[in-house]
Formats: C-alpha cells, structure tokens, sequence
C-alpha cells in the first residue's frame, strides 16, 4: 500500500504520470486485482457492538441485581423451587434485553447499509458513480463542488478548487489547492471541481489513522432523556412503597425472608425496565420501517420532531418534480420550434405551426443548438438499448435536442475542444464555457434569461450580429414570460467569439444573445395528494426555488399549493401587500424587507422564487421565530446552515451534495415530497406508539404493588394477594410481548387528520396520567374484589389463584385498552396489529 507520507516515491509518481497522459482510469480487471489487494476503501469501527458486549450490557440493568439478590435469599432460606423459578426469571429478563438491543443494533446496521455513499471515478475511459468503499488506490475521482473527498489523492486538473479540511486539522479557513497537490479523505470540496489520483484508501488514510479519534456519537434525544427521568422517578415511586410494605410487613410481624423475596418481586414487578429499551427498539425499528418507504434518518431526533412539523419546505426541481427534463420549445431568432419526442432518448422533430421543418435551413437554430451541447457537462449513453444519462438533467436534456438534430456533444467537442469553464452555482445562476476553433476562441453561456440578457450588448438573428434595444428585450422577455406561465424551465443562451483574454469578467460581458430553451420538468405523480394530505395535517407547504417565478407559480398550482389563506387586511404596510398579495416573493424583493418586516408576512408567503441559497436560512429563521418546527430540503453545500438551523434539515438522496447529507437528520433516498409526508406520518405514529406502551407500562406496573400495599394494610401478611412468582410471571409476562406490540402499532387511519403536535408539551399530559391512575386504582379495586370473593380465610389457594386469573385478564384487556391514546376500542378495531393479538393470545396460554 503507498502511504501518504511516501507519495513521493518514485512508482507513485510514475503511476500518477501515466494515468494523467492516459486520462481512462483504471479497467474493470485491475481494480478486482486491487481490491483483492488493498481491501475496501472503509475505515473500521472500532466501537462496533457485539453480541457479547450486548449480552454483557444486560447485566448493568437494577433489575436484573435485585432478581439474583431474591434467588440467593430463596436459596438460603431453602426455597429451592423459588431460587430455580427467579433464576429462571433473571435468565429470561436477559435474554428479552439481549434479543431487544441485539435487533435495534441489526436495525441500524442495516440503515447504514442502506445509506452507502457513492463517488464519481473516471473507470474505463467514461465516468461513473459507484459505492465509496470501492475506490481503490489508483482510481481517478472527479470531484465536484459539495463532495465528500472519499480517499487520499494526489490533484491532476481544477476548477478554482477550494477545500474545507477542517475535520482533519481543525482549522476552518478554505484552502486553495493547486495542481500536484494532495486532497484528503474526510475532507469537503466547497468550490470548483477536478480530477485526482487516488493514492491511498481505508485506514491507510490520513483519517483511518485517526479514525478512532473523530467516529461520531449519537446523542440522546429530547424523548429519551425524558424517558430516562421519568424510568428514574417511577424506580424511586416503585423502591419507596416496597420500603413501606416491607416496614409494615415488620411492623405486623410478617416472616422476615418470606417478606423480603416478595418486597423484591414487587421492586422488580413495578420498575419499568422495558421502558428505555422498547423506546430504543421502537425508535431504531421506526428508522428501519422509514428507509423501508425511502426516506433515511440520520439522526433518531428526527423520528420525534417530524411529528410536530408544521411547516416543510421544499424545493422545486426534483422534490416536487420529476427532475426528467425534455426540451418542448426553441426560439431562436425569431422563430419558435416545438420539439417532439419523450425522456431522454435522442428521437424527435422540430416543428413550426405543426409542420416539420428542415433544420437544414435553420442556421440559427443549429449554432443554438451545436451552443447548448458544448455549454454542458451531461452525457448521454445508451446501455442495452437504453437512453442514460450521467450528470444534471437540465443539461443533460439539452445534449439530447441537439442530438434530435444529429449535433452530437462528443464529436463536437473534438472540434470544439474546450479550454475554460466558469462553473454554475446557484447564487450566479449561469455557466460558461470557452472554447477553441482553430484560432478562434469563442465562449458559450447558459443561466437563468432575465441574469444572461444583463450580460448581452448584441443579438444573432438570421445570421446576422444586431445590436439589443429595448424593444428587442421586452420581445425575449415576453416570449420567456409566455414559457414560464405554461411551466416550462427557461434557459437563456449568449456566445462571443474572438476572445482576446480569458479573463472570466472579460468572458461574460458584451454578450450575443443566441435564444431560449424551454424544458418541462412535470410534477411527480403523488405529490399533490401529499399537499393535500398536508393541509388536512395542519402542514403548510412552502416551496423554495431558484427557478423563476411564473414557472414555480405555474407548477404550484398544479399541485394545489396555495390554500387561499392570505389576509392581507392585516398587513399594513402597502409595499409588503404589493409584495405578497399573491402569496409569492421573489429573492429579490426578499432582500429589500427588513427582518420585521419579512417575520410580518412570512407566514403568508407560499412560493420563494429566483431565491439565493443563502435566504433559505433567513426563511427558516423567520419562521422559527414565529413558533414553527420548520422541515427544510437542501441539496447544495450552501444550503448547509439552512438544513442544520431547520428543525427537520432534509437532503435530497440523488441529487443531494456529501455536505447537504451530513449538515441533515434525513435523508430523501428517493428525493421526493411525498416521501417527507410519509415520514411525518410515520414520526406521528412512532411518537404515539411510544407514548401508548409508556401509559400501559406504568399503570400496569403499579396494579400489583398498590394491591399487595392494600392487602397488607388491610388484610395482614398472611393474606397477600399475590406471592413472589406469580408477580415476577405477570412482570414478564404483560410487562414485554404487549410493549413491544403497542410500539410497533402501524399508522393509524386518522393520524394525518390532527393537527401537529405542539413540541412544548409535556410528554404525559394530565390527561394521560388520570388516565394512567385512574386505570391502576380500578384494576387493583377489582382484582382486591376478586381476591376477597375467593374466600381467603377458607382457601387462601383459590383465592390467589382467582386473583392471578383476573390481573392476567386485565392486563390482556388493558393492552387493548392502550391501542389509541384518543380513540375508543371500539373504534380502533380488534385486528389491526396482528402482533399484538399473538401477543395477547402467548399470554393466556
Ligand atoms: P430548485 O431550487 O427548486 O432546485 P432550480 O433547480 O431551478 O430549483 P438552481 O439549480 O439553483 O435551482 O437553478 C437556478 C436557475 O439557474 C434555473 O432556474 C436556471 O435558470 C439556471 N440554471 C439551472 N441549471 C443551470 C445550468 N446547468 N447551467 C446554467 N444555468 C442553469
């Protein structure tokens, strides 16, 4: 293996030289060689958990102490079926434990497998995307804006690069890097682009060999401490009235031992130990259960929050869209083409009023077109007869109207060979490339119509060089209007020849305006029943593009956004009403509003159109301020504190960037909407299931205690309801199997007709602890009853038998009882989790 510190070394430099001249990385047969050799590109947990450290973990539980202590007891005093009956107990209370975090750890494990993360290698002379781990020294990785840097690797070409290597020195300043230099694993690409060798990976790394050092710690979320606090109260409740018992037992004379195996049954009975480990097993299984339905949770904080969403966020292009682009419509000097064909294959005619045209004849439409296949960085590949697409689909739509006209973007670029390029960002909202013709040197640009037509002095129609009025302006600027309303995503296109210098402010001044292209990005099938699903959840939708505002306008009501909520009585100020009567702000007009000004309306603004990805952080802000728990999407790396301030920070699966996916708590496998409404759903029902078994738990634990402090008090020692084993079986019994049953209830048909749950609450309300109380007397009342109606005095046997009998019953009954915290039995249902009837019907067995 070359080590960083040897990369000097004369093999790697050889190596680096030919791959560089050669430009076609690795084949398919050398890197098998080398992953045989090198292993995977992975950096090995150290604190991975084994069955047997699980298994060991089992034995820091109270519980499991104050049951060996009552074994030895009976031991010593000769109750020897009593010592095998606890011990038993104890070996079962483990294995419950064992098999509950076993399968939570299972049900992470494979989250993280889920969640692999992929790079871009240049392999066989084409790129691709493959999984991380198998990069292998050697490789060439091309890295862009955003990305992870996956192993350590030695610069061939940039772009203006620049990256954060804060996590491995601390330091957070940006570095500039040149070519030659080295990029390290762990470490983030924020700007421009390039194309590097790899040279060393795993824990051959600069970060495997500190990796024990930085692996992350999941922290606690606000339920599971709450959770804990409320076990460690309910443990002190449970030890201070078995302290009473017992001191009344030696107040009344009662056996000391025989008292004292019962006073720790009663301990072990009413401590809810399967209270954080089914909260556990409930949250890791309800991450399962999401990345089952696409939507992948980083953090377990999420799976609460998202139930008390009530605003989401979302952007436009590929959340609420397909993100499959197809070029519809041309215009060009002063014509308008229709485009015909579907999806990405290069099949398709171009028409004028219906009618076929010759491109042929079309000069403009040609150069247009030769314009938009080299300002590009997509390609288009056909794999077994089918039409793929490597890179943005924006772009990559563009490569195939120009192969609908036979300009193919490969052949192209070897008469064009390209020398520049000004990368795209969101904040500039255009891209440059300069190219070389002979001796000519000539740009192309593409971007947003509205930022290119600043940039353009002069316009090419048939043929001809015109200079651009006006009057010329306001003609693009209605025809980009007429687009926009019906949809369509516009891309504005300029050139200039015979560059003197490439000095990029030279580039992009004094342009030639070429035309526009308008694409069609329809919405996804599903996402209007989710918006309205949303509505009836109490959910605003609010959607954030930088598209423009006609196209986002034209698509939100294509999906029932608006909800025609806006007073705008209320707002005062006539530039704020002028400025969102329709419910729509542009980044623009959001930069003139003052903070006040812009918390006054936030709540009536439904579309953010041509927005930077800076004033997404000011959205979330404004809304948090005004009580909100704010779901956001991101896919860039400027998106990052947007995601990272939001309550639920989101990003996108595909088209997210390495940075957006670490700075979120979820992740959309799928990058769709309907997918967040989906996991909302389901943070609703984890959140409620968790609250259900925490309500059954504790008024079922307190049932047998406060009979047995009943039945001292009242009756004496001698007439105890229930001895040491019969409790330590109801514990075990109707302590675990309807838990578990209850945290894995599925969504319930109503749960997206509530409003959001209001993340001030507490986590029991009195509501429920009335509940909870009320419950535990009435259960004890009548298991007293029964007891006293078995005639003790005459056969105290029966009695306890009976008594046994009903607490059994009751806590079948109470488990159904528990099924909705809300709703009634009756209109719940008996069948809807299957579990829970199995678990119900292990229990009179
Ligand atoms: P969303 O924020 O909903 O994802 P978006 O994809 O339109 O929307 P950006 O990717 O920031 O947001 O694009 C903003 C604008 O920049 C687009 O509306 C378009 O005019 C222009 N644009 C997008 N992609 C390119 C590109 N590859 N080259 C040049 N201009 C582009």
């Amino acid at each position: 293996m070359v080590k960083v510190d040897e990369y000097k070394n004369s093999d790697i430099e050889e190596l680096f030289n030919k791959l560089k001249s050669s430009k076609n990385g690795l084949s398919d047969k050398e890197v098998e060689i080398r992953i045989k050799k090198y292993g995977f590109n992975e950096i090995k947990e150290k604190r991975k958990a084994t069955p047997i450290k699980i298994l060991l973990r089992q034995f820091k539980s109270f519980v499991v102490w104050i049951l060996f202590i009552a074994a030895l007891i009976s031991y010593f005093i000769g109750e020897i079926p009593s010592f095998w009956a606890i011990s038993f107990v104890i070996g079962f209370v483990i294995f419950l434990g064992f098999i509950q975090e076993y399968k939570a750890e299972k049900a992470m494990e494979e989250l993280k497998k889920i969640v692999q993360p992929t790079t871009k290698v240049i392999r066989n002379g084409k790129v691709r995307k493959i999984p991380t781990r198998e990069i292998v020294p050697g490789d060439i990785l091309f890295l862009e804006n955003g990305d992870n840097v996956p192993a350590d690797a030695k610069i061939f070409e940039l772009i203006g690069l620049k990256v954060d290597e804060s996590a491995l020195t601390g330091e957070s300043v940006s570095v500039e890097k040149s070519i030659g230099d080295l990029i390290f694993a762990g470490t983030q690409i924020i700007h421009g682009k390039c194309k590097a060798l790899v040279i060393a990976t795993g824990m051959q790394t600069e970060l495997g060999k500190i990796a024990g050092m930085i692996q992350e710690v999941e922290e606690k979320t606000p339920l599971q401490i709450k959770i804990e606090q409320l076990t460690k109260f309910l443990v002190i409740i449970a030890l201070t009235v078995s302290i009473i018992t017992f001191i009344l037992g030696l107040i009344k004379n009662a056996p000391l031992t025989e008292m004292l195996i019962v006073v720790l049954a009663l301990a072990v009975a009413s401590i809810p130990e399967g209270l954080p480990l089914t909260l556990t097993l409930t949250l890791a299984y309800g991450m399962h259960k999401m990345a089952r339905h696409k939507a992948i949770i980083r953090k377990m904080l999420a799976v609460e929050t998202l139930g008390s969403v009530t605003v989401i966020c979302t952007d436009k292009t590929g959340t609420i869209t397909k993100n499959e682009m197809t070029v519809k419509k041309i215009f060009v000097g002063d014509k308008i083409f229709d485009v015909t064909g579907a999806g990405y294959e290069p099949k398709g005619e171009f028409l004028i009023d219906n009618k076929k045209v010759n491109i042929d004849n079309e000069k403009d439409l040609l150069f247009l077109l030769k314009a938009i296949a080299l300002c590009n960085n997509a390609s288009l590949e056909e794999i077994k007869g089918e039409w793929k697409i490597i890179g943005d689909p924006t772009e990559a739509s563009l490569v195939v109207v120009a192969a609908k006209a036979d300009i193919w973007k490969d052949d192209l670029e070897r008469e064009y060979v390209r020398l520049e390029e000004i990368i795209f960002t969101s904040e500039r909202k255009m891209m440059t490339t300069v190219h070389k013709k002979g001796k000519n040197k000539i740009a192309f640009v593409k971007g947003a119509p509205e930022i290119i037509l600043r940039k353009c002095k002069f316009i090419l129609r048939n043929g001809k060089i015109e200079k651009l009025n006006r009057k010329k302006i306001e003609e693009i600027l209605k025809i980009n209007r007429k687009f926009t309303t019906s949809a369509f995503r516009v891309l504005g296109i300029c050139y200039k020849d015979n560059l003197k210098s490439l000095n990029p402010k030279n580039i992009e001044k004094d342009l030639i305006f070429l035309g526009l292209v308008a694409m069609m990005d329809p919405p996804r099938e599903d996402v209007k029943r989710a918006v309205n699903i949303c509505k009836k959840a109490g959910i605003k939708v609010v959607m954030i593009t930088g598209d423009s505002k006609e196209t986002a306008k034209a698509i939100a009501n294509k999906i029932d956004l608006f909800d025609n909520k806006i007073n705008l009585k209320k707002i005062k100020n006539r530039k704020i009403r002028k400025i969102v009567e329709d419910g729509i702000i542009t980044g623009d007009e959001l930069k003139c509003l003052s903070d006040k000004e812009f918390e006054s309306v936030v709540e009536d603004i439904y579309i953010y159109a041509r927005t930077l990805p800076e004033q997404k952080l000011r959205i979330v802000k404004a809304l948090k301020k005004k009580g909100h728990v704010v779901a956001m999407t991101g896919d860039g790396i400027n998106d990052a504190p947007a995601l990272k301030k939001a309550d639920v920070g989101i990003a996108m699966g595909i088209k997210g960037t390495d940075v957006a996916k670490e700075t979120s708590v979820m992740i959309l496998q799928d990058d769709n909407f309907a997918t967040i409404v989906e996991a909302v759903k389901h943070g609703r029902t984890i959140y409620e299931n968790i609250k259900k078994f925490t309500c059954y738990l504790i008024s079922r634990n307190y049932c047998e205690v406060l009979l047995t402090l009943l039945a001292v008090i009242l009756l004496g020692f001698e007439f105890l309801p229930l001895l040491a084993l019969p409790i330590l079986f109801i514990n075990l019994i109707g302590q675990e199997f309807p838990a578990i049953a209850l945290s894995l209830d599925p969504p319930r048909k109503n749960i997206m007709l509530k409003r959001p749950r209001n993340p001030k609450q507490k986590f029991l309300t009195k509501k429920n602890w009335l509940l909870i109380f009320s419950l535990a007397v009435f259960m004890t009342s009548m298991a007293f009853l029964v007891f006293n109606l078995g005639d003790p005095i005459s056969n105290i046997e029966k009695a306890r038998t009976m008594t046994f009998i009903a607490i059994i019953g009751m806590v079948i009954f109470n488990t159904l009882n528990f099924k909705s915290l809300d709703e009634s039995i009756f209109k719940t249902g008996l069948i809807v989790n299957k579990l829970l009837i199995l678990g119900i019907i292990a229990t009179i067995i």
